[in-house]
């Protein structure tokens, strides 16, 4: 009977759906994209940095610390992620972003939870987004590292902490800026919520690591708070040239 039913579907087209990054119809039952986009999308298991995550070997050796993190290690201790910001990945991101996450939230947050669950070794004790100005949000209308918060949340049964940092200034986009001005527009744009992260160890999400300015800036101002450890956790990571 069950059978039949599906039978049916199929031959209706009801088990069809359209691949959100690439538009070709596919079989729900093979997952939310098609085989060709699934294949490309694998996330990234060695040949990086387990603390910055950039990346200089194959995808079959192991991940190991940079010379660089080792010297100058980042504010925070390991940095999760589930691939480079480019091809795909990056068109599935840029769609999510300003098309409110329409159809994209649910495949991006998969993405986002498997990649922690797969490369974490400890569960935070609090999750908090990385926020956008109150301006900023209101042109929007979402914000996105809230979505991608919310739903790991839920996975990992721990608490997300929307104010666990806030805005204290409208900061001009960076998206122009390189990394050392990035880094002078973001210092102290940020205040973290000292009774709420003190003491706990904290996972900042975001979608997407560019330079690292803002990461840092967040992290930076948790430790400040008295956090006793902090990891981030973004769906892609940008390769510096
Ligand atoms: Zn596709
Ligand atoms: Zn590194």
């Amino acid at each position: 009977m069950i059978r039949a039913f599906q039978k049916l579907a199929r031959n209706t087209g009801l088990t069809m759906t359209r691949c959100p990054i690439c538009g070709v119809v596919t079989d729900k039952g093979l997952g939310p994209l098609c085989p060709a986009c699934t294949l490309e999308m694998q996330p990234r298991t060695g040949g990086y940095c387990p603390q910055c995550g950039s990346i200089f070997g194959s995808n079959e050796d192991p991940p190991m610390q940079c010379a660089k993190c080792r010297l100058d290690p980042p504010p925070w201790d390991t940095l999760h992620f589930h691939g480079s910001y480019s091809g795909k990945l990056r068109d599935l991101i840029l769609s999510y972003k300003f098309n409110n996450g329409f159809g994209r939230t649910r495949i991006l947050s998969d993405m986002a939870c498997k990649t922690f669950q797969s490369t974490s070794t400890r569960i935070p004790d609090i999750i908090i987004p990385v926020p956008l100005h109150r301006k900023r949000l209101l042109w929007r209308g979402f914000n996105q590292s809230t979505e991608l918060a919310r739903i790991l949340g839920k996975t990992l049964h721990r608490p997300v902490l929307r104010d666990g940092l806030i805005r204290s200034r409208h900061t001009v986009p960076q998206t122009k800026l390189g990394f050392q001005e990035r880094q002078r527009n973001i210092k102290d744009a940020f205040v973290a919520n000292k009774k709420t992260v003190k003491g706990t160890v904290a996972l900042i999400v975001d979608d997407v690591f560019t330079t690292g300015a803002t990461l840092s800036e967040c992290a930076r101002t948790l430790r400040q708070a008295g956090v006793d450890g902090v990891d981030v956790l973004v769906l892609a990571r940008a390769q510096q040239k």
